[in-house]
């Protein structure tokens, strides 16, 4: 199927150009820069920036700045920063819905000309309360009959700042009875005091999102206004504006579906109450699906890019399973990632005869199928590591590691076996003693031995110190209720290990590893240290179903 065929979008895309209803694509994708991007934006970005790029047409990054209490320059920074690092420009299209308040305060006196907006003196609270139901018709204000003198004189003194947050709004005068509530008679207009990041103190009121998104797209000549979903019952309003207005283009509003993670929440709402509460750490807590949080855990924007692709773009509303997210990290991760040994949760073993003085090199390749990345030196020696679960004081049966009396390889290096276990006042072991075998080292082994496992290993004279974060799900439940999340945040997220790791791993400039038989890491890039490296787990080697 040809590129552009993928889904109902580009068949309209194609449609729309085939027809000469447009000679060209322009979208936009429209943030508020009120927190950080989700995965679930990069669902928008990569179809808003991919239609455009696939059709030669253009995209505006446009930040939808009308509410100035939550919005701030430092995310529209890092909104910036994260488009650009998913691999999207806009070149000089970076455009505010601010830019516009000037026109859309035009548009407004219009509607009030016309008699189709009116200044309302209800409290928010009566407003709502008015409303009506889906069986019920909604109330009309009392103040829904005011001339247009005095809605005019009403709206200019809100603007000049002789009123009160929440003293009056302004509404649009369409039908309180519609049974769409959308068209109750939206507010259009709400007094906010408040100092806005690029507008400063020159407005004191300030345009609902509905009254200025079609506005903007129309303005920007947006030929596809792309939105999720939830604002399907919006659309009769985009139109309704752009009908009463003097503005001489109507771009089409066309929804696809919201993405949803499995064992997440997805709104930039969400994760500031789960910031603010002290549950995760910041907008790039690794645990979080923000692109911030994606990016510190080791995911590349190849992947987000892949995912985006797979998960695709329909009408249907679901819940796409984790492991997808996770399958695209592997299958990237496969065959970029140089492989390292780290040990998590080290056990010491002491090779009791091994005379060759503090140690001996040993070379291993950074990846088992591709040579061209090169080999890396390891130290075999007396004073080593295993992780604590590959040893097992009373074996089950078929057991493939060590044990008392077993033998086993470790990787790259010899095969050793345990001849004694010292143990600590509890009984647990703290010290394995062990033989190896000179004539076993890997490569060129003429011992005729045969153990069964293959482990890991770190050699504590020279491996280097590093805390390894490994990470569950974020929740317990896989459609967490929004309502009350933090009972079903699972308390496990993160566990942090004090690992030894192969010391080749510090020197080398990858900034991913397979740490073999655990599974991928990331080398952070907040909380490395010279020589103390911190890692985050991206995902473990095999997919587990398991929080
Ligand atoms: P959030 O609560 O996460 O901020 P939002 O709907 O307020 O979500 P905006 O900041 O207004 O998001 O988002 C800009 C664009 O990104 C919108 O066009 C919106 O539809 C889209 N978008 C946001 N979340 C998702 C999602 N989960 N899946 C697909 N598109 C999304
Ligand atoms: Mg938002």
């Amino acid at each position: 199927m040809p590129e552009d065929l993928r889904d109902f979008i580009r068949h309209r895309i194609r449609r729309d150009l085939a027809d000469g209803r447009h000679d060209t694509v322009v979208t936009r994708f429209p943030p508020e820069p009120n927190g950080a991007l989700t995965i679930g934006h990069a669902k928008s970005i990569c179809l808003n920036f991919g239609v455009a790029q696939e059709f030669g047409g253009r995209t505006y990054l446009r930040f939808d700045d009308t509410n100035p209490l939550r919005e701030s320059q430092e995310h529209v920074d890092a909104i910036e920063r994260d488009v650009a690092w998913l691999g999207f420009s806009w070149g000089e299209r970076a455009t505010f819905a601010s830019d516009y308040f000037e026109a859309l305060y035009g548009f407004a006196e219009q509607l009030i000309r016309q008699s189709d907006a009116y200044v309302d003196s209800q409290s928010a609270a009566d407003i709502a309360a008015t409303r009506g139901s889906f069986t019920t018709p909604g109330t009309p204000s009392p103040w829904r009959g005011r001339n247009v003198a005095e809605n005019l004189d009403l709206f200019r003194r809100m603007c000049a700042g002789e009123f009160a947050d929440g003293e009056h709004v302004l509404r649009a005068k369409i039908d309180m009875a519609a049974p769409n509530l959308v068209m109750r008679d939206p507010v259009l207009y709400r007094i906010r005091h408040a100092t806005h990041h690029r507008t400063g103190d020159a407005w004191c009121i300030y345009p609902m999102y509905d009254f200025t998104h079609c506005l903007c797209d129309a303005l920007e000549g947006v030929t596809h206004s792309l939105c999720t979903l939830e604002f399907e019952n919006n659309r009769e309003l985009y139109d309704w504006v752009l009908d009463h207005v003097d503005i001489n283009y109507h771009p089409p509003q066309i929804e696809f579906s919201r993405l949803n993670l499995e064992y997440t929440v997805m709104s930039t709402r969400f994760f500031r109450q789960l910031i603010e509460r002290g549950h995760v750490a910041g907008w790039d807590d690794p645990r979080l699906p923000t692109i911030a949080g994606l990016r510190r855990r080791g995911y590349t924007a190849a992947m987000i890019r892949d995912f985006c692709e797979r998960i695709g773009v329909t009408r249907q509303d679901n819940r796409v399973a984790m492991e997808l997210l996770e399958f695209c990290a592997r299958r990237a991760l496969e065959d970029a990632a140089p492989r390292a040994m780290a040990v998590l949760d080290p056990l010491a073993v002491t090779i009791t005869n091994y005379a060759g003085g503090p140690g001996e090199t040993v070379t291993a390749p950074w990846h088992p199928k591709r040579p061209e990345m090169g080999e890396r030196e390891l130290e075999f020696g007396p004073r080593l590591a295993i992780e604590r679960a590959d040893f097992a004081a009373s074996p089950p049966p078929k057991y493939r590691r060590l044990s008392p009396g077993a033998m086993v390889r470790l990787r790259h290096g010899y095969i050793i076996r345990c001849d004694e276990v010292v143990e600590d006042a509890d009984g647990a072991a703290k010290e394995l003693r062990c033989t190896y075998f000179p004539n076993s080292k890997s490569g060129s082994d003429v011992s005729g031995l045969k153990p069964k496992g293959v482990i890991h290993w770190a050699n504590q004279r020279v491996a280097v110190p590093a805390s390894v974060r490994t990470y569950g799900r974020l929740f317990n439940v896989a459609a967490p209720d929004p309502a009350n999340m933090v009972a079903d945040l699972n308390p496990n997220s993160v566990a942090t290990a004090q690992a030894l790791v192969e010391p080749a791993v510090l020197a080398s400039p990858a900034e991913r590893f397979q740490f073999e038989r655990v599974g991928y890491f990331h080398k952070d890039p907040v909380d490395s240290r010279a020589g103390a490296p911190a890692f985050n787990g991206i995902v473990p080697l095999r997919e587990s179903r398991k929080p």
